[in-house]
């Protein structure tokens, strides 16, 4: 029962391939610049992977929170690797574009990769980018951070007014598996104040049975957009976000 209620609940699952993005020194609003350094082993990659195809997941599999997914020298072979043991899902590469190429792009692809989302930080870049993918064969969106820049969420849940009744799927619509092998709440609890669990102590499958009852109180609470629950972590309480 719990297995078929993860599977009708789960919409993407992020893994954290590492704490590492080569844009952290310049942008002091990420959260990226001040983690510390962890790469999340393949053992545990392929822990949650087969534990997520056992219970028939079918979503989309993405590789960024904090990281940059691209520096990472393991990325091919382990979107070749999801797409084996997951292969009715979809694959999602959350890039700041720098370690980007047209023919890049179209080999991952030809490897798995079902939609590419690019950031641009300038002008040029936003220039670049728009050339480069044109005619890659997969879903594009550009993000254009140079207009809008980033959203400082480091210091979301302590910065604000409460927004207390704006719903909220992340807990499992967006399963989060942090680079120290973490399962927490979701991505704007950047500081982790929430964690179900870590895969260097647990399997997957036995972190989501073991904290499922916890986990289902927030996610139903939070979906009818009820913050001030007892059960309801500090930081929903303050974040601006519904996801
Ligand atoms: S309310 Fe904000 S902090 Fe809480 S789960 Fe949703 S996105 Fe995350």
């Amino acid at each position: 029962m719990i297995d078929q209620w993860l599977k009708d609940h789960i919409n993407r699952a992020t893994i954290e391939l590492s704490s590492l993005c080569n844009y952290a020194p310049m942008h002091k609003k990420c959260y990226a610049h001040a983690a510390s350094k962890s790469i999340l082993p393949r053992k545990i990659i392929t822990n949650i992977l087969t534990d997520m195809e056992s219970i028939g997941f079918a979503g989309c599999v993405a590789f960024h929170c904090y990281n940059e997914p691209m520096i990472d020298p393991r990325l091919q072979s382990i979107i070749e690797q999801t797409k084996k043991t997951i292969p009715t899902g979809t694959i999602h590469i959350w890039t700041n574009a720098w370690y980007t190429s047209h023919d890049l792009l179209c080999e991952l692809v030809e490897s798995g990769v079902s939609r590419f989302t690019l950031s641009a930080y300038t002008e040029a870049e936003n220039e670049r980018i728009r050339e480069m993918v044109k005619g890659v064969p997969c879903k594009i969106k550009i993000c254009d951070l140079f207009t809008r820049g980033l959203d400082g969420r480091n210091t979301t849940w302590a910065d604000g007014a409460p927004r207390r009744y704006r719903r909220c799927y992340a807990p499992f619509n967006d399963l989060m598996h942090r680079a120290d092998g973490s399962i927490g709440l979701c991505c704007y609890d950047c500081q982790k104040t929430t964690v179900f669990g870590n895969l260097y102590d647990k399997t997957w499958h036995d972190i989501m049975h073991d904290n499922f009852e916890k986990m289902q109180r927030i996610f139903n609470n939070l979906s009818e957009g009820n913050r001030s629950a007892d059960c309801i972590p500090e930081v929903c309480r303050h974040c601006r976000r519904g996801r």
